[in-house]
């Protein structure tokens, strides 16, 4: 095999022993190798009581992750643990015999619950000393904010463990740490996510960089966008071309709301060697999803929706029943949106829907407001209101009331019109209000895919 040194087969096992806390710290960013020559992985630990009882959402784990799997150090387990120090302890010696790179966030602010330096210096046995330049900085910090004489807790930020090296936070007080433990890393940073993004991209990136320059070995992956097909479906037309487990090119499914993203990812190889393996995989899976597929960089459906309508010259107006305005909220997310969206009209009542777009009171009346006839009805009628190129209709029951056998919670048609012609579907959506809404918009946005072929 090409490749494989650092198998699948050996990840989940411990890396070096935990240090003895005996190393001279202090050298971080010295150059130096990392551990051996396999490629260096992450531990990420999130600090604080409020990752555990859910009220914070540990958005600085999913953020790192990313940034460190482009970096070439994948996080290998990434775990939250609350604030006593005994826990913050345990992480940090169990991270230590699993990842070249520990990385913890949280707990490191002035108050009596940041306790991750302490834990940190009693863990690696290196005792906490005041870093006196940090002390002035931060004094002089609680100066220019109209305060002379900060607290005495304030101030403790300034003690750090023995050996560590002090990454300066020009978005907070509290300073990002970095501390050198036999052949791996340990960084603290401050749990406040835009302070913990700062000091990342300005001195953690480059110091990481450079301690495993050899190492380093940057994930690489390819999104492959479908809206409009169910993830099993979807799974079972590409089931015959999915590499093998051994393969170094994973496939993951990844349904959102109405979208399914398949994305291809490579954690080994040389740089050319894994973009070859991708375009392999690639090439064997796109042809078959080629009717579903959308590109968009950011991901999200209109952007892909945007460009054809501008490629096409296009505009396009809305109808809503159901969803209630998302549709044209959705379609206005992005900057330029004033180049193909025209307007909307949020049609609930019946009788918005006979004054406003036109639709018959007989068709309401034979089929019902939920119903290809009115879907269509509507598209047609808010497109000639507006004069735009594309109308988009959607109605449908979101519940959780209103449904009948016939039609339950969750049935939806959505119809296009372009010019004289409409066409409508039916969706029978599952989930509660929001998940239907949601699904019912996605489908519409697919409709100007389908009608519009540019890629
Ligand atoms: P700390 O640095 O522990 O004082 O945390 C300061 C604030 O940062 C907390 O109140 C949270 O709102 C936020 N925070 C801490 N850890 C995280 C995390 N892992 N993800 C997102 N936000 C966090
Ligand atoms: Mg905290």
């Amino acid at each position: 095999m090409p490749h494989g040194n650092e198998g699948k087969e050996n990840r989940g096992e411990p890396r070096a022993a935990a240090s003895s806390g005996a190393s001279d710290g202090g050298s971080a960013g010295g150059g130096g190798g990392g551990a051996g020559t396999a490629a260096p992985r992450a531990i990420v630990i999130g600090v604080g009581e409020e990752l555990l009882s859910g009220r914070t959402v540990d958005t600085n784990g999913a953020w790192l992750a990313g940034e460190l799997a482009t970096l070439g150090i994948p996080v290998h387990r990434h775990l939250a643990v609350g604030d006593a120090i005994e826990a913050i302890e345990e992480a940090l010696l169990w991270g230590l015999t699993r990842g070249d790179v520990v990385m913890m966030t949280g707990g490191l602010g002035p108050t009596r619950d940041d306790r991750t330096r302490q834990a940190v210096a009693r863990a690696l046995g290196r005792p906490l000393r005041q870093d006196d330049a940090l002390a002035s900085s931060l004094l002089e910090r609680s100066r220019a904010h109209g305060r002379p004489d900060p607290p005495a807790a304030y101030l403790d930020q300034a003690k750090v463990p023995e050996g560590a090296r002090i990454l300066k936070n020009t978005l907070g007080s509290a300073p990002g740490l970095v501390l050198e433990v036999d052949e791996n890393v340990v960084v603290l940073l401050p749990g406040v996510p835009f302070e913990m993004k700062g000091l990342f991209r300005d001195a953690v990136v480059p110091l990481l960089a450079r301690r495993f320059a050899a190492t380093l070995r940057p994930v690489r992956s390819r999104s492959i966008l479908t809206t409009g097909i169910a993830e099993s479906v979807l799974a079972e037309r590409v089931a015959a071309v999915l590499p093998p487990e051994s393969d170094p090119v994973e496939v993951a499914f990844l349904p959102r709301l109405g979208d399914v993203e398949l994305r291809l990812t490579v954690r080994e190889g040389a740089p050319d060697e894994a973009e070859a393996w991708l375009d392999r995989v690639e090439g064997e899976v796109a042809p078959l999803v080629e009717p579903y597929r959308y590109r968009a960089e950011s991901g999200s459906v209109v952007e892909a929706v945007a460009a054809r309508l501008v490629a096409s010259g296009r505009t396009v107006a809305v109808a809503e029943s159901c969803t209630g305005g998302l549709l044209g909220a959705r379609l206005t997310d992005r900057a330029g949106a004033s180049g193909y969206f025209l307007g909307g009209i949020i049609a609930y009542a019946d009788e918005v829907k006979v004054r406003e777009l036109g639709v018959a009171p007989e068709v309401l009346e034979e089929h019902g407001a939920v119903s290809a006839q009115t879907a269509r009805a509507m598209a047609r009628g808010v497109a000639r209101r507006f004069g735009s190129d594309v109308g988009l209709a959607i109605t449908g029951i979101a519940g959780p009331g209103g449904g009948t056998a016939a039609k339950p919670v969750g049935t939806v048609w959505y119809a296009i019109s372009v010019g004289e012609k409409a066409e409508a579907h039916e969706g029978r959506f599952h989930g509660g209000r929001e998940q239907i809404r949601e699904r019912s918009v996605q489908a519409a946005l697919a409709l100007v895919l389908g009608e519009m072929k540019v890629d």
